[in-house]
């Protein structure tokens, strides 16, 4: 009976490390997809991620071709 005890002191104590650790893991595996600044290309309208928007004297671009048709 007693290790039946010392059994359920220590499946509850995993259980509560394990809630203890969940919202530790969660933030940085936000990180890499969370807020990122989005741009709406001058040319179409379209919205696009800051890393992969195309800069133009104009403004961000969706596409290089976009800002080459725009700033002729
Ligand atoms: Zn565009």
């Amino acid at each position: 009976m007693k290790y039946l005890v010392l059994l359920l002191i220590v499946l509850a104590g995993i259980w509560w490390l394990r809630l203890q650790r969940k919202p530790k893991t969660k933030p940085p595996a936000a990180k890499p997809t969370g807020p990122q600044a989005m741009l709406a290309c001058v040319h179409c309208g379209t919205h696009v991620p800051e890393s992969e928007a195309t800069p133009g004297a104009k403004g961000p671009y969706c596409s290089p071709a976009h800002r080459d048709s725009h700033e002729v």
